[in-house]
């Protein structure tokens, strides 16, 4: 049915943003597209990068330019717009931050009122980003984990619809179009690996489940791309249950690292992200705080690219990877960048 509403050749001529591929994405009605167009996010060359390392072909997906500053904007566009067209009025999150801030902005396009529970200590920008969208911010001692309690209970009390990560489909369907660009920016043959800084979750299961549609449409050629999960060493659950072949993470006591977006920890959805990179060949890797910090400075001095640190972790995942043979100097690897540097000042300091 699909294949018939639209075919590759079509895509050309489409919006330039996400919604390119709006078959393929639950919203019904087109007036519920709530969007500030985000997606398609360029794909950036790391030349000079790829010199050093001695590899030709590492490359950027580059959600660092994204409307609020990360890659969560795609999956509240997509869930903001389907509560919308459900009749939602209040929506909730727990957030280590971004989501908070793509959600305030959408709900505020969409005239509904959001209720955010991050950290006490999410990085500054990001809450203030919440606050100019108007939303309604609680600071919880303790982690995404205290907040999603309290999340939960409003959302058992139906005080709100919930849009934390994994507990709504709507926002792993967004991200799908993470995959889908992926795909149309390689022509439609997938880098060898795709390099990914994993929270949540999300981020891998859109991607997995994107290449799985497009596979079924016909869409594709050539082999899968294999997801590579990266953690840092403050907070790395799911990166150790792949290393030690479990299906669940044990819960990571006294998380932390400055990359907000990878402090969590027992991930929701963690057979999920398992599942998706097991299936696809890949692996997962633990960086220091160390490594992903001086990522970050290389990217930003070498290719004129700041990104946040959770994308810098996956540069800093490369020199691991080439040791342990899970890439190879001649493959197309891609890295994903799920935000601007520029809400993390003080991991400048
Ligand atoms: C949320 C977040 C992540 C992790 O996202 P998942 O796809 O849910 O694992 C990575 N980077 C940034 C900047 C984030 O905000």
């Amino acid at each position: 049915m699909i294949g018939k509403a639209t075919s590759k050749k079509a895509l050309m001529s489409r919006v330039r943003s996400m919604w390119r591929y709006r078959e393929l994405l639950p919203v019904n009605d087109d007036r519920n597209i709530t969007t500030l167009g985000e997606g398609y996010t360029p794909v950036l060359k790391l030349n000079r990068i790829g010199l050093a390392l001695g590899m030709k072909n590492v490359y950027v997906k580059d959600d660092g330019q994204i409307p609020t500053g990360s890659f969560k904007a795609r999956g509240m566009a997509c869930a903001i717009s389907k509560c919308k067209e459900l009749g939602v009025r209040k929506v909730a999150v727990a957030t280590a931050g971004n989501a908070g801030a793509a959600m305030s902005a959408y709900a505020a396009q969409a005239g509904m009122d959001a209720f955010i529970y991050m950290p006490r200590d999410t990085p500054t920008p990001i809450r203030l980003e919440c606050e100019i969208y108007g939303a309604h911010i609680s600071l919880v001692n303790g982690t995404i984990a205290d907040a999603g309690r309290l999340v939960s209970e409003g959302m058992a009390r139906k005080e709100w619809f919930e849009l934390s990560t994994m507990k709504e489909p709507y926002r792993v369907e967004g991200k799908k179009t993470m995959g889908f660009e992926i795909a149309e920016q390689f022509e439609w043959t997938l880098p060898d690996a795709i390099i990914y800084p994993t929270g949540g979750g999300t981020g891998i299961v859109g991607m997995s489940k994107a290449f799985d549609e497009l596979n079924k449409l016909g869409w594709l050629s050539g082999q899968s791309a294999r997801l590579i999960s990266v953690q840092t060493a403050g907070c790395a659950p799911v990166a150790k249950a792949i290393q030690e072949h479990k299906d669940h993470c044990e819960f990571w006591e006294n998380a932390h690292t400055l990359a907000a977006g990878l402090r969590v920890p027992k991930p929701y959805g963690d057979y999920l992200i398992i599942k998706a990179v097991n299936k696809s060949g890949g692996t997962s890797v633990i960086v220091s705080e160390d490594e992903m910090l001086n990522s970050m400075k290389t990217l930003a001095r070498k290719e004129g690219i700041w990104i946040c640190p959770e994308g810098a972790a996956t540069l800093a995942s490369i020199p691991h990877l080439l040791e342990r043979s899970a890439i190879d100097r001649d493959e197309r690897i891609l890295l994903y960048n799920t935000g601007s540097g520029i809400l993390y000042p003080e991991t400048l300091r």
